[in-house]
């Protein structure tokens, strides 16, 4: 089988477009191999499509004028209320605000944080994508790998439509293959790599419904006995229910009646749903691939390193290793690279990752509901009502400590 191209990247997310920009950017020949027919998605629109860009990411999407072309500058406000909020983030819902942070250490100029939606995003770096060169084929999901000395083989299932049985397989080669498929990543099931971690604790729901009474729900993120609740605008829920992730990992369908039921328990309201239009779930797993490289294959974003994704830190993460890979991949394709180049990717990117996964654990443990979760709960909110604690809990969020 022929070598098509220098690397496969598996995955047209953030992450995958990204680091093919970053790759064709170094005169690399990319070809991007992605799952889903259709890119578009309503999960990735306004609002559930949400998310928040910090520091070090906007840093890079401007070093490569692509904030420029984003709508997200003008997003430092609400997007649904047009006007720039006073909370600037949260850590286990708990709010942080703009007025009480001490930003006299940070480097100044750029925003430190943007919300952006990730439609969007993909938009943009499609585009940009396709300019550099990349080539990109949609409904073709990588169903298998082998890789020897000089590079990669690949199964490619091609779909037509999602979720039907794949029209045909065809056989892919490359140099080396980078998965960025995402948290249920086959690169990294199939391609040796131990994803080490831990269990969740609750289910996550995002979802859009027709309340009764809206303004039934208390405003912001309400930690209560049972969860949180969250109504970003009416009728757009964010739940978390403590059921171990029982209710996601069994892959039932959210009905109405279900969702109906966790709002009411976690807020202890009489609530009712009058029609259900779109639910997700999600938990608060957290696991870390062991090693990012295995010989020819590496893997970023999502397909790396899983979390809950409270706080938002998910994307930003990706787009660190994106960068971080691209150039350093590129050189060792062209033959520039030092020794041990390509390593120092794993040996800078993991132990950022780990750093996020552990925030994310630590938000967990103070949302639990539990006494002993309730009293860390009120220890958090004093600390981050201070001018220290604000600043500390900004720097970490955006990424700047
Ligand atoms: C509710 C929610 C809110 C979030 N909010 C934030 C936030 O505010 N800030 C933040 O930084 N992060 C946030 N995140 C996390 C963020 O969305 C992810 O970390 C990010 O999308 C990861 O990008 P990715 O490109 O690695 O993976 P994905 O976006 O998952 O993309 C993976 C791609 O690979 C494709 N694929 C899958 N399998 C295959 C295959 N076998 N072959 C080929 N293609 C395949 C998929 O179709 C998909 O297009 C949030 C996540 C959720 C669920």
């Amino acid at each position: 089988m022929n070598t098509s191209h220098q690397v496969i990247i598996a995955g047209a997310g953030p992450v995958g477009l990204l680091l093919a920009c970053e790759l064709a950017l170094a005169k690399c020949t990319v070809l991007i191999l992605e799952k889903a027919a259709d890119p578009h998605s309503p999960l990735k629109q306004l609002p559930f499509g949400i998310r928040g860009l910090s520091a070090s990411s906007i840093e890079a999407l401007h070093r490569r004028g692509l904030l420029d072309e984003m709508e997200v500058p003008k997003r430092l406000q609400n997007p649904f209320t047009g006007k720039r909020s006073k909370q600037a983030g949260h850590f286990a819902g708990i709010p942080f605000e703009h007025d009480n942070i001490d930003t006299s250490g940070w480097p100044q100029g750029l925003p430190y944080s943007l919300l952006s939606e990730m439609a969007e995003l993909e938009d943009v770096l499609t585009r940009r994508a396709l300019s550099l060169g990349v080539e990109i084929r949609r409904g073709a999901g990588i169903s298998g790998l082998a890789q020897d000395d000089d590079g990669v083989s690949v199964k490619v299932s091609v779909h037509a439509v999602a979720g039907q049985e794949p029209e045909r397989e065809q056989g892919m080669r490359a140099a080396w293959l980078v998965g960025c498929d995402g948290a249920r990543s086959v690169v990294r099931k199939q391609g040796g790599f131990e994803f080490a971690g831990t269990e969740p604790e609750f289910t996550g729901y995002s979802a859009k419904v027709d309340l009764a009474s809206a303004a039934q729900l208390a405003p912001g993120r309400v930690v209560t006995e049972r969860g949180m609740y969250f109504q970003s605008q009416p009728g757009y829920l964010n739940l978390q229910d403590f059921d171990g992730g029982a209710f996601h990992q069994s892959g039932e369908q959210v009905t109405r009646e279900h969702l109906q039921a966790v709002l009411r328990r976690i807020s202890g309201i009489d609530v009712t749903i009058d029609a259900l239009h779109i639910a997700t779930t999600w938990t608060d797993r957290a696991r870390q691939a062991t090693h990012y490289r295995n010989g020819r294959i590496l893997l970023a974003g999502d397909a790396a390193h899983i979390h809950a994704p409270l706080g938002g830190q998910g994307l930003n993460l990706g787009i660190g290793d994106a960068m971080n890979l691209g150039w350093k991949l590129a050189a060792t394709i062209h033959g520039t690279a030092a020794d041990g180049l390509l390593d120092s990717y794993h040996a800078e990117r993991h132990p950022v990752g780990e750093r996020v996964l552990d925030w994310s654990r630590a938000q967990v443990a103070v949302m639990r509901p539990t006494p002993e979760g309730r009293a860390l709960n009120a220890i958090f909110r004093d600390l981050m009502n201070t001018r220290d604690g604000a600043t500390y809990f900004a720097g970490r969020v955006w990424g700047l400590i």
